[in-house]
């Protein structure tokens, strides 16, 4: 087993990751290009929400997409780009839009998700300190057949206790009195929970320094040391990391460092868009799902923060005023209340997205001691401290591999090995 670990990438992957292997006893060095706080660890909508297993290439995604191409404001947009990894990765996408392989990735999630809620309450019990809340989620739609969808995708989360309740929109509001009148019908999902992202992200980096890990901060990794199929240090700001075992944990990034590796990943930037509202003028107790619009709103200590939008093809966080607007005029959609005149200060994050919009986790073919942590698309957060057990019995090896091994199956990144299985994956 090895001894020294260098993770890459102090996101909420990297560090969910860090924290369980020094809990295992090995000494750790976290390397981030830029330092905690930054990026879609913090930038999301802090959602722990295995009810929303459902992979994102879907059966009707490609006439969804067409719909929404000529709206600027619309909760999926494909900017067109002609680079050639983004072409392949949306063509690898569509080509995962049918039902077996939406059926065998959403079962693969579930099976990943079983204990998500539990590792979170662990956390809490080892002294990780975030702001975390246990009211449940409620999904809300403007008609029943919109909400029909998500309820068949829910079903399956019944076998590991998540559920999913069908409420009128009268009984939606007396839940929630800020839901409007067009409100028809809705899910209460009570298992779901909901934390404040960037106290997450504090909150291990903290624990993690109480266990004697090392970070290296404003240190991007830049080029990465071999030696046969061992990979022997990193290059990160100028200082050489060496280590027995490497994870690649950087996101969106992960995809330029597996290629630095040999072995190129198909993770591409999922652009998301979001704002706090600290105005009051909306309450909500429960996280709430915009259905239609596909905002999530999550109330967080002294704000209401909105997230929502998928933009393919734009890899930095500039701001098209559009996107935000069309979160706006949902919000105000579904409630009232809210100002529609609200000019708010945005926020971007990229998701690290995968064309079958399963996470890649597990041992990057052709090198012998390099794991990768990522590619979770819509579900970094949820599925951060999962991640962390599947690398942690990677790294041990033997009876506790395999016990988890049909679990870890389906992320492995040798599913982008073979020819015909890279050009599936849009590789
Ligand atoms: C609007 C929005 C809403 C979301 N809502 C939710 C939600 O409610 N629930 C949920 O589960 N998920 C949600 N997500 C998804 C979630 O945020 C991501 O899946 C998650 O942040 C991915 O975490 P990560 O640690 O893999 O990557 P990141 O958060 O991107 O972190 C990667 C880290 O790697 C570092 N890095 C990059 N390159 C290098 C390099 N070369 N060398 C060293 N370090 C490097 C970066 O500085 C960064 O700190 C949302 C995302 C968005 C954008």
């Amino acid at each position: 087993m090895a001894d020294n670990a260098v993770i890459v990438g102090g996101g909420v992957v990297g560090l969910a990751t860090a924290y369980r292997l020094a809990q295992d006893g090995l000494a750790v060095t976290v390397v981030d290009a830029a330092g905690g706080g930054v990026g879609a660890s913090v930038n999301n909508a802090g959602w722990i929400v295995p009810i929303m297993s459902a992979p994102v290439p879907a059966p009707g995604m490609l006439g969804k997409a067409l719909r929404w191409m000529a709206r600027k404001d619309s909760p999926l947009y494909v900017r067109p780009s002609p680079r050639p990894e983004h072409v392949r990765f949306m063509a690898g996408m569509l080509r995962h839009c049918n039902p077996q392989d939406f059926h065998h990735g959403l079962e693969a999630l579930v099976s990943l998700n079983e204990r998500t809620v539990s590792l979170f309450d662990e956390y809490e019990k080892d002294g990780v300190r975030f702001e975390y809340h246990r009211t449940g989620q409620l999904m809300v739609f403007h008609t029943r057949e919109a909400m029909r969808g998500y309820q068949a995708a829910a079903a399956p989360l019944e076998r590991i206790g998540h559920t999913a309740v069908p409420l009128s929109g009268d009984e939606l509001r007396d839940l929630e009195p800020a839901l409007g009148g067009h409100v028809q019908a809705g899910l209460q999902c009570p298992q779901e929970r909901h934390v404040d992202p960037a106290t997450l992200v504090k909150g291990l980096e903290i624990r993690c320094r109480e266990l004697g890990v090392r970070f290296l901060y404003d240190s991007p990794v830049t080029d990465i040391r071999t030696r046969g199929q061992a990979v022997t240090s990193v290059l990160a700001g100028g200082e050489e990391v060496g280590g027995d075992l490497f994870v690649l944990a950087a996101g969106v990034h992960t995809a330029p460092l597996s290629r630095l590796a040999g072995f190129p990943l198909p993770i591409q930037p999922g652009k998301g868009y979001g704002f706090d509202d600290t105005s009051g003028t909306v309450r909500l107790r429960h996280s709430v799902y915009l259905g239609e619009a596909k905002v999530a709103v999550t109330p967080l200590s002294g704000r209401l923060r909105f997230a929502g939008t998928m933009e393919f093809g734009s890899s930095d966080a500039t701001i098209d005023r559009h996107r935000l607007r069309g979160i706006v005029r949902s919000a105000h959609e579904y409630l009232p209340r809210f100002p529609a005149t609200s000019q708010p200060h945005g926020w971007t994050g990229l998701r690290p997205m995968t064309p079958d919009g399963l996470p890649v986790i597990g041992p990057l073919p052709g090198k012998d001691n390099v794991l990768v942590a990522s590619g979770h698309c819509m579900l970094g957060v949820t599925l951060a401290p999962m991640t962390a057990e599947l690398i942690s019995a990677e790294v041990k090896g033997g009876q506790q591999a395999s016990h988890i091994a049909p679990t870890a199956r389906p992320f492995a990144p040798q599913r982008f090995a073979s020819r015909r299985g890279r050009s599936a994956a849009g590789n």
